[in-house]
């Protein structure tokens, strides 16, 4: 050490050794910011300013030692090797590229670790080299400890500069540049102090050797072109710096444009937050500038976070709430300098909105009670549970009585108000435990225990069957319900449901107002009534129907007045079906108005067969007489079969007088003017309205054969016919008794003044053929 500083001092011009640290920091900075620029900038500009970079290192390194041998003083004439000399730059320059190669782009430690082993060497090599360059009148020996010794310090820092300078942390990166200062100081001047010369006069400088004042200019020129680079380097790092500045600012301004919270982070370090950012967290942005992102989203570490795909995870905001987030990571290159993006998305709104939406789809928007989707799929939970547990649960289905018809007599407004009321009074009384839904129109669903079925059925009935006070009106309904019991009446929501629908069924065809629960017969009747009612649809196609006649005479002289048409279905298979068993489905299924149709055009044509003063009487469904274009189609068919309207007679019961009086009035009246007469059939078996005698245009009464049949034993009965018949007078109808079995019954009517009779005494209903025979008989007359 004590050589190496001896020779410092004393063999070495002051002056001339600060030049050389100054070109070597100043050479250091130019290669350092080239190489920077390098990196900042792409294509085949990187590999130029790389190249140039290479360059003005190899050239620091020679400059410096060639400034370092300047500042020699050995005492005698001294010049240069020129071929030495220049080898000496190139192989450095070899050197440096090699070891460059080795460590771009390589994290590695114990490859940079040879990069740097393999400057040191090209920078030894330059040293050595140039020293062997350096020629003198005297001999030259060699200090081998020294030289040794300056290889065994300087190596192992050019190793660890490089090393260092591939480090993540700025702090031990920027060690790197002093390092190698120190190293190449070391490696100069330890291998000059190892340097001996002894004058000896017998020795000349060859020819070629360029003396020192030739080499400083050269070597001058070099340094200032170093100095030229460094100032390009220091221009490229103030651009790169300002451009940096502006990156960031025009990220801000974009960021703090974004609906969407934005961090930029740096090291999971928060350097910059927006504005919307800041809003949600609850602080101002500059409060959340170095808090770290983990005070933030605690349970998101920066390290989970996706670079590709959103995910979902909790804000912690400042006044401690938990904000659903989505989150996502994007890195963003910043004056060149990598850094985290996070992007925060408030999830409120969404959930709230898809919540919104659930809701609306599971409930009914009326009345606020679960809709069919969501009865389905509580109804489907119930049954696997039932299933898993074998715990029995009744599902009960209610149809309201009546609702049609207040819903068409006060408007669609009272019933929605009406179907609200019912809601709430099931809510009322079935508790708020229990599923309750509207499946549609006015059905409604219930699950309870299977032990409260029952009783819950029954409180229904009662709570929904008081009187509604709505608007002023009074309004009356019924409910019907049925009951089938998970799991045993079907083990699937779709099955149980069929159950409790055939059992609602049932309730309903009872008449309303009761409840019932499910049994197996239940489903084979609706298996033989759906049978049935594919065969109906089929029979009017395959002329399957005929009309039958029953005769009507006059009770006194038994002479024929007309006959009844009564239609009958020729079953293939079952034979004669009577018509109480497919008038009700074939009104139900729509199919009365096409087969009404055919009866009375085939009566009509028929009748015209008969005796001209007979008439004919054909009964008309209610759900006939409801369709407006009645009238016209049965002046129709009297055009077509020229029977004269006096001679048709029209059956109508007082069910039909119901609904819709005001098209039945209508009707009524247009076959009235037509000449054909209007019967009231079945009079006493309904309302017996008196009021609906006087208002629509009748001209006879039918006593329902009920009443008939008890006369004259059963005084009741008696007093009805009596009263009937006087009440018939009075309005100027004539009264037929239906259902005459006997002669006492026959008599009894004879003396009761009835106008008419037809029953099994006088004939049963005959086939058309025999009924025209037995009114083109010579006597007209059976008594
Ligand atoms: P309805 O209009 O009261 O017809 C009289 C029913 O009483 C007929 O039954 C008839 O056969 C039966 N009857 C007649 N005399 C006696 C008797 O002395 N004793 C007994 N026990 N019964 C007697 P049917 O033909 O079975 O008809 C039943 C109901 O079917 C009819 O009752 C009527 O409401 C309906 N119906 C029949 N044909 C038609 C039709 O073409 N159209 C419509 N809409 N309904 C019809
Ligand atoms: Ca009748
Ligand atoms: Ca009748």
């Amino acid at each position: 050490m004590e050589t190496i500083y001896s020779c410092l001092r004393d063999a070495h011009d002051q002056d001339l050794l600060w030049i050389a640290a100054l070109v070597c920091v100043t050479g250091v900075y130019a290669s350092i910011s080239l190489a920077r620029h390098a990196s900042r900038v792409e294509g085949n500009s990187r590999k130029a300013w790389a190249a140039v970079a290479i360059v003005s290192s190899a050239c620091t390194a020679w400059a410096t030692h060639m400034v370092g041998l300047l500042a020699f003083q050995p005492g005698m004439q001294a010049g240069f090797d020129p071929l030495l000399t220049l080898m000496s730059l190139l192989l450095t320059i070899i050197g440096i590229s090699a070891s460059m190669g080795t460590a771009i782009g390589s994290r590695n430690r114990l490859r940079r670790a040879g990069a740097g082993l393999l400057l040191g060497l090209s920078i030894a090599l330059l040293h050595y080299l140039g020293q062997a360059a350096y020629l003198v009148t005297g001999r030259v020996t060699w200090n081998v400890q020294l030289v040794a010794l300056s290889l065994a310090w300087s190596l192992p820092l050019f190793a660890a500069a490089m090393v260092l300078s591939g480090d993540k942390r700025n702090s031990l990166r920027h060690l790197a540049g002093p390092l190698i200062l120190s190293a190449i100081a070391l490696l100069h001047f330890a291998g000059m102090a190892a340097l001996e010369l002894t004058f000896d006069p017998r020795i000349s400088l060859p020819e070629s050797a360029l003396p020192p004042d030739v080499v400083a200019p050269i070597v001058a020129a070099v340094c200032a072109a170093l100095v030229v680079l460094a100032f390009m380097g220091l221009r490229f790092a103030l651009a790169a710096r300002a451009q940096a500045i502006r990156d960031r600012s025009r990220l801000k301004q974009l960021a703090d444009l974004a609906v969407e919270g934005l961090a930029i982070c740096r090291d999971g370090t928060i350097d910059a937050v927006n504005g919307s950012l800041a809003t949600l967290v609850g602080c101002s942005q500059q409060d959340l500038k170095g808090r770290t992102l983990s005070s933030l989203l605690p349970d998101t570490p920066l390290s989970k976070l996706s670079e590709h795909q959103e995910q979902d995870g909790e804000l912690f905001t400042n006044d401690g709430t938990r904000v659903p987030v989505r989150l996502l990571r994007k890195i963003v290159k910043i004056g060149n300098v990598d850094q985290t993006v996070v992007a925060i998305r408030d999830q409120r709104e969404r959930l709230r909105t898809e919540q919104r939406m659930r809701t609306l789809a599971f409930t009914d928007a009326l009345t606020g009670l679960a809709n069919r989707l969501q009865f389905n799929q509580i109804l489907s939970a119930n049954c696997e549970k039932a299933n898993a547990t074998e715990e029995r649960f009744a599902l009960l289905l209610l149809d309201l009585d009546r609702f049609k018809f207040v819903n068409d007599t006060f408007g669609h407004a009272m019933g929605d108000e009406l179907l609200k009321r019912v809601a709430r009074r099931l809510s009322a009384c079935c508790g708020s435990t229990t599923s309750i839904a509207r499946l549609g129109g006015d059905e409604f669903a219930i699950i309870v225990d299977e032990e409260l079925a029952q009783d819950t059925a029954e409180t229904i009935i009662d709570v929904l069957g008081r009187p509604y006070l709505i608007d002023g009106s009074i309004m009356d309904i019924a409910a019907s319900v049925g009951i089938a019991i998970g799991p045993a009446d079907g083990s699937n929501p779709s099955v149980l449901s069929r159950s409790a629908d055939l059992a609602l069924y049932t309730a309903k065809h009872a008449g309303g107002s009761v409840y019932r629960r499910f049994e197996r017969e239940m489903r084979e009747r609706a298996q033989a009534r759906r049978q049935l009612e594919l065969d109906l649809r089929r029979a009017l196609v395959r002329e399957e129907f005929e009309v039958h006649y029953q005769p009507q005479v006059d009770p006194g002289d038994g002479r024929f007045q007309g006959a009844e048409a009564l239609v009958r279905w020729r079953h293939p298979e079952r034979g004669m079906v009577p018509p109480a068993d497919f008038i009700p489905l074939a009104e139900e299924i729509g199919l009365i108005s096409p087969l009404g149709e055919w009866v009375l055009r085939t009566a009509c044509e028929q009748a015209t067969g008969w005796p001209s003063h007979l008439t004919v009487a054909v009964n008309l469904s209610p759900v006939q007489l409801r369709d407006s274009a009645l009238a016209a189609r049965v002046m129709q068919i009297l055009q077509d079969t020229g029977l004269p309207g006096s001679r048709l007679e029209l059956e109508i019961t007082e069910t039909a007088l119901l609904q819709d009086e005001e098209t039945t009035y209508n009707t009524l009246h247009a076959l009235r003017a037509m000449g054909i007469r209007i019967s009231m059939d079945d009079f006493g078996t309904g309302y017996s309205s008196l009021s609906y005698l006087r208002r629509f245009p009748f001209s006879k009464i039918k006593i329902d054969r009920s009443f008939v049949r008890q006369v004259p034993e059963d005084q009741e009965s008696v007093a009805i016919i009596q009263a009937l018949t006087s009440l018939a007078a009075k309005l100027n109808m004539t009264v037929t008794v239906e259902g005459v079995e006997t002669a006492e019954q026959r008599a009894f009517t004879v003396s009761e003044g009835c106008n008419q009779i037809q029953g099994y005494l006088i004939s049963r209903p005959i086939e058309s053929v025999s009924i025209r025979a037995l009114f083109n008989e010579p006597l007209q007359s059976v008594a």
